[in-house]
């Protein structure tokens, strides 16, 4: 039986993971994103234990050049313009397949999660930023680069929320506004130390409503898939879902708003898929 690589290469750790699906999955490690050859010297450490590979497959932190497997403009300090692919495939010696992170939690999703059976969805994740991954008539959208929704502008009514946002290049964009370091700045405390605060979580609802409208109105999908570290607050998601309601206010078909049905697996489940199907193409 073929067994399948997957790297969920975020900006604070990277886990890899190896196996066929949820059930199969054989070892799964995590490990802190430290420099570029320390890192990828760790993930291809774990891969070389298993002789049995047929592909590997990379969902990472971006922006990225898919084409050239490579991460490209990040301000993370040391991983600008970094080679993902070359050095895995060089010493795997396995086909290596390479996307975003939310791209890749999309594919996980859609295989064997939250959208399983559905041919046209979003997954947003809300985390320190916000990205998106579309699947439109059952692909996957990259476009020039891919969706950056994080960076959509929204409503921002500055007598209620005089915040300025926190996004280098836009200030009070999406994720300027709603994103997880959007909420520590604004509030002066992680989201995880607000849970008793009723106003964040509007506010933050307000917000993440208005994200999910545009791109439900833009793609048309049959599901939004909400997930990362900002939806763990159980409040949240009722929230989203009755604003939306009314910010759709009956014109457009209300989409079902879940959360990942992998949890915090959607994105190596996902990397796993990436690499299932580089190795049947190849
Ligand atoms: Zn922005």
């Amino acid at each position: 039986m073929k067994l399948y690589g997957g790297v969920e290469a975020g900006g604070t750790k990277w886990v890899c993971a190896v196996g066929d699906g949820p059930d199969g999955l054989r070892e799964l490690v995590t490990f802190p994103t430290t420099t570029p050859d320390e890192t990828l010297g760790r993930a291809a450490a774990f891969f070389a234990g298993h002789t049995d590979l047929a592909a590997v497959g990379v969902g990472s932190f971006g922006p990225i050049d898919r084409e050239a497997g490579r991460i490209t403009t990040t301000p993370k300090p040391g991983w600008a313009d970094i080679d993902v692919v070359a050095p895995l495939a060089r010493s795997l010696q396995v086909p290596v397949a390479f996307d975003t992170d939310v791209n890749a939690a999309a594919l996980g999703e859609g295989r064997w999660g939250a959208a399983e059976g559905l041919h046209t969805f979003w997954y947003i994740t809300v985390g320190t930023g916000i990205g998106g991954g579309l699947v439109a008539d059952g692909r996957l959208v990259h476009g020039v680069v891919h969706p950056e929704i994080g960076h959509m502008r929204i409503p921002h009514d500055p007598a209620r929320d005089p915040f300025a946002g926190v996004c280098p290049f836009h200030g009070d964009c999406f994720e300027g506004l709603a994103s997880g370091n959007a909420i520590r700045a604004r509030w002066g405390s992680p989201g995880e130390e607000l849970a008793a605060d009723a106003r964040v979580w509007e506010l933050e609802a307000e917000y993440l409503a208005y994200g999910v409208v545009n791109v439900v109105c833009a793609a048309s999908p049959q599901c939004v898939i909400l997930g990362g570290g900002v939806m763990k607050e159980p409040a949240l998601l009722p929230l989203v879902r009755a604003r939306v309601r009314e910010l759709l206010a009956g014109y457009v078909s209300e989409p079902e708003i879940v959360l990942p049905a992998l949890g915090d697996r959607s994105g190596v489940l996902g990397a796993i898929e990436l690499a299932c199907s580089i190795a049947t193409r190849s």
